[in-house]
């Protein structure tokens, strides 16, 4: 999970959730500083990093980004294996993409390293004239389960360089 002892981190990041929710957009906006609306399809998972500088320490992200794990349903461990931090989306536009994100949590909560990050975040929030998902019930979900919550728009970049700053802060103080 953790690369060095020094000024210099490195941590596993998982990035999970229903399809289509906007998890290789969030990745790409964050990683390339770019959307694509016809964003192909992941198959299995993808790879990236990204460093992040929080005051004197630099973190530097390796991000999965999985895809197709609704199909197994459950996550194969090599996903959470090792990770520092976890990002569960969902699309505010969907609330099966909701109900399926509790599910990962729960998988999370179970079997994942009890010190794992866990971020809960809404996706799409451009979108809110079509919200199926209120803000008050992820909110509420998230406050229950210690996670923290945000809303974000891989589209817009809303909250993007925030959500992943706020990881990476999470991660610094854990280790
Ligand atoms: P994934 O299957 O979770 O990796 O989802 P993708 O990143 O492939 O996104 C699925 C679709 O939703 C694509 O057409 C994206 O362009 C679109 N999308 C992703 N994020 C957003 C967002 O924040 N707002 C809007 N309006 N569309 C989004
Ligand atoms: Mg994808």
């Amino acid at each position: 999970m953790v690369g060095s002892k020094s000024n210099n981190i490195q941590a596993k990041l998982v990035v999970l959730g229903d399809m289509g929710t906007g998890k290789t957009s969030m990745v790409l906006r964050f990683v390339k500083g770019q959307f694509y609306d016809y964003q192909e399809s992941t198959i299995g998972a993808a790879f990236f990093t990204q460093i992040v500088s929080i005051n004197k320490v630099t973190v530097k992200f390796d991000i999965w980004d999985t895809a197709g794990q609704e199909r197994y349903h459950s996550l194969a461990p090599m996903y959470y294996r090792g990770a520092a931090a976890a990002i569960v989306v969902y699309d505010i536009t969907n609330m099966v993409s909701f109900q399926r994100a509790k599910k990962w949590i729960e998988e999370l909560q179970k079997h994942g390293n009890p010190h794992l990050v866990t971020v809960l975040v809404a996706n799409k929030v451009d979108l809110s004239a079509k919200r199926e998902v209120e803000i008050e019930e992820g909110k509420q979900y998230a406050k229950e389960n210690g996670l923290q919550y945000f809303e974000t728009s891989a589209k817009t970049a809303e909250n993007i360089h925030d959500l992943f700053h706020e990881i990476a802060k999470k991660v610094v103080q854990v280790v």
